[in-house]
C-alpha cells in the first residue's frame, strides 16, 4: 500500500489475488523464490502521455494516455484500450494485473497489458472521435507491435474507435501487421470477436451450472451493462433457454419480466451501437420498464451475469441476490464485485466466477484473431465458436482442478488465481530474474 498511494482498485486486485494464492505458496515452496510475487505486482513498464486534440469547435483539449505493461513472461504485453472519465492509474494497474492471469488462463501465448484515457466519448461527434483516436496513437504506435504490445477495445472502444487507431497506426509505422484485436472483418478482424466476451461468460455459467446437474433453460436471468459485453451475453443467455429480465446503464436499469427477445435486443443493439443512446430511451421505445438510478441486483434472479463495470455489486447486493435464490453468478465485467461481495458469495454455496475466468473469452479470441492474421487466413464462424467453446470449458475445467477444496466444492476464485498464476510464475522461474 505504501509503494501505489491512491491506487485503491489496485490494491483491492492484488489483495485478492494474493489472499488466494498464499496457501498454495506455502505448499509449493519453490513460488516462493526468486521474489516471484514482488516481481508480478509491479508492472514491468507504465507509459502516460499527453493526448491534444482540436474538438469541432476549434477548441482544444488535453487527456491523459496510458499503456500499462505488465507482464511479457509468456507473450507480447496484450489487453484492452478503455476511454472512460474515470481512466486512472489505479484502475489500469488493476486490469493490467488482472489481465496478465486470465491471459494465462486462455492456454494461449499472451502476456499482460491495458491502457486507455480519460476521454469521455459521450455526446462526442464521430468526428471528434476520430481525431481523440488517431491523437492517442501518435504516441501509442512507438511502444505497440504484434510481437510487442497487441492492443485491443474495452469500455468505450469499440470496433469503430479500434478501425480509427488501427488506420493511423498503419499510417505511422507502415506496416499492416495486425497491431490491433477487434478489428473489423474487411481489415483482418475474426468472426465471433465481437460476441466472444458475453458468449464465453454464459458458456462458463453453463459449466458452472452443469456440475449441479442444471442448466440455463428456463432460468431468470439478470444482467448489468448494456454495451458490449452485456448485449452478447443477453443473446446467448436467451439462445440457451433463459429469460433475460435486466440491462442497464450508469442512469439506471430496465426490469422487463416478460424477458428479452431478439426483436428487443435488436431494438436496444440499434439505440446503443448506431444512435449511441442510453437505456432510458431504449425502455421507452420499447415500452417497457425504466427504474432511474438502480442497479440490478434487487431483482430476483436464479443467475446474475455483471457486464458493466468495476465494484458494480458490492456486499449488501450479494446478501439481496442470496435472499432472492441466486444461485450462480458469472462476471463479464472486470471485478464488477467486490472482494466482500465475491466472499458473501462463496460463503453462501453460490457458484461465483471471476471475471478473470468467466470473461476470458474475449481476450482468447483476439488471440484467435492474432493466430489467423499471423498465418494470413481466417476461421469460419463455426471454427472459431467452437474454439471459444473449447478454450471456456479448459478453463472451467482449470478452476475445477484448482479449486477443489477439501469438502469437496470448488472455489472458482482460487481456482482461476492459482491456475493463472502457475503459468506465469513457471515462466519466470524459467527466464530467471529480469
Ligand atoms: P462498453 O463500453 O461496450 O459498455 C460498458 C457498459 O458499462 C455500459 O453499459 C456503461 O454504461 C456501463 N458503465 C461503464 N462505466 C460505468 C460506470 N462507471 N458506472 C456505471 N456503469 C458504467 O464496454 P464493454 O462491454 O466492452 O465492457 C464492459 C466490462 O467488460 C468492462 O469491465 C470491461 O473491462 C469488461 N470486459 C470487456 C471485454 C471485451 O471484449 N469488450 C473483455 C473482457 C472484459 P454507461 O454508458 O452509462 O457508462
Amino acid at each position: 500500500a505504501a509503494r501505489n498511494p491512491g491506487q485503491p482498485e489496485f490494491l483491492q486486485a492484488v489483495t485478492e489475488v494474493v489472499e488466494s494464492l498464499w496457501p498454495f505458496i506455502r505448499q509449493n515452496p519453490r513460488y516462493a523464490e526468486q521474489g516471484l510475487l514482488e516481481r508480478l505486482v509491479e508492472p514491468e513498464r507504465v507509459l502516460s502521455f499527453r493526448v491534444s486534440w482540436f474538438d469541432d469547435q476549434g477548441r482544444v483539449h488535453v487527456n491523459r494516455g496510458y499503456r500499462i505493461q505488465h507482464s511479457m513472461a509468456i507473450g507480447p504485453y496484450k489487453g484492452g484500450l478503455r476511454f472512460h472519465p474515470s481512466v486512472n492509474l489505479s484502475v489500469l494497474k488493476f486490469l493490467a494485473f488482472e489481465q496478465t492471469f486470465k491471459n494465462a488462463l486462455t492456454t494461449l501465448p499472451m502476456g499482460g497489458g491495458k491502457g486507455g484515457s480519460d476521454f469521455d466519448p459521450k455526446g462526442r461527434s464521430p468526428a471528434e472521435v476520430m481525431r481523440f483516436c488517431q491523437a492517442f496513437v501518435t504516441e501509442l504506435f512507438r511502444h505497440v507491435g504484434a510481437d510487442t504490445d497487441v492492443p485491443a477495445g474495452d469500455i468505450g472502444v469499440g470496433g469503430r474507435e479500434v478501425g480509427f487507431m488501427a488506420g493511423m497506426h498503419k499510417k505511422l509505422a507502415n506496416t499492416a501487421a495486425g497491431v490491433f484485436t477487434g478489428k473489423g472483418l474487411a481489415y483482418g478482424g475474426s468472426l465471433i470477436r465481437p460476441e466472444a466476451t458475453g458468449y464465453g461468460t454464459v458458456y462458463f455459467a453453463e459449466e458452472m451450472l452443469q456440475t449441479r446437474g442444471r442448466s440455463m433453460e428456463g432460468l431468470r436471468v439478470s444482467v448489468s451493462g448494456s454495451g458490449n459485453v452485456a448485449q452478447y451475453a443477453v443473446e446467448k443467455a436467451m439462445q440457451h433457454g433463459a429469460r433475460v429480465l435486466t440491462v442497464s446503464d450508469s442512469g439506471g436499469t430496465v426490469i422487463d419480466e416478460e424477458g428479452f427477445t431478439p426483436e428487443k435486443l435488436a431494438l436496444l443493439m440499434q439505440i446503443k451501437n448506431e444512435e449511441y443512446g442510453r437505456v432510458s430511451d431504449y425502455a421507452a421505445r420499447a415500452g417497457v420498464r425504466f427504474e432511474p438510478g438502480m442497479r440490478p441486483w434487487r431483482v430476483p434472479v436464479d443467475v446474475a451475469l455483471p457486464c458493466a463495470t468495476q465494484n458494480e455489486l458490492d456486499e449488501d447486493d450479494a446478501r439481496t441476490l442470496i435472499a432472492n435464490g441466486v444461485q450462480c453468478v458469472a462476471e463479464g465485467a472486470n471485478m464488477p464485485s467486490t472482494n466482500e461481495a465475491a466472499k458473501v458469495f462463496e460463503a453462501a454455496g453460490v457458484l461465483y466466477a471471476p471475471g478473470k475466468a468467466s470473461n476470458a473469452g474475449g481476450v482468447a479470441t483476439s488471440g484467435l484473431e492474432m493466430s489467423q492474421n499471423a498465418m494470413r487466413l481466417s476461421w469460419s464462424q463455426e471454427e472459431v465458436d467452437a474454439r471459444l467453446l473449447g478454450i471456456m470449458r479448459g478453463i472451467h475445467a482449470a478452476c475445477v482442478r484448482h479449486g477443489r477444496r477439501s469438502d469437496g466444492s470448488v472455489s472458482y476464485i482460487t481456482g482461476a488465481n492459482v491456475a493463472g498464476f502457475v503459468k506465469v510464475a513457471d515462466a519466470m522461474l524459467a527466464q530467471g530474474v529480469v
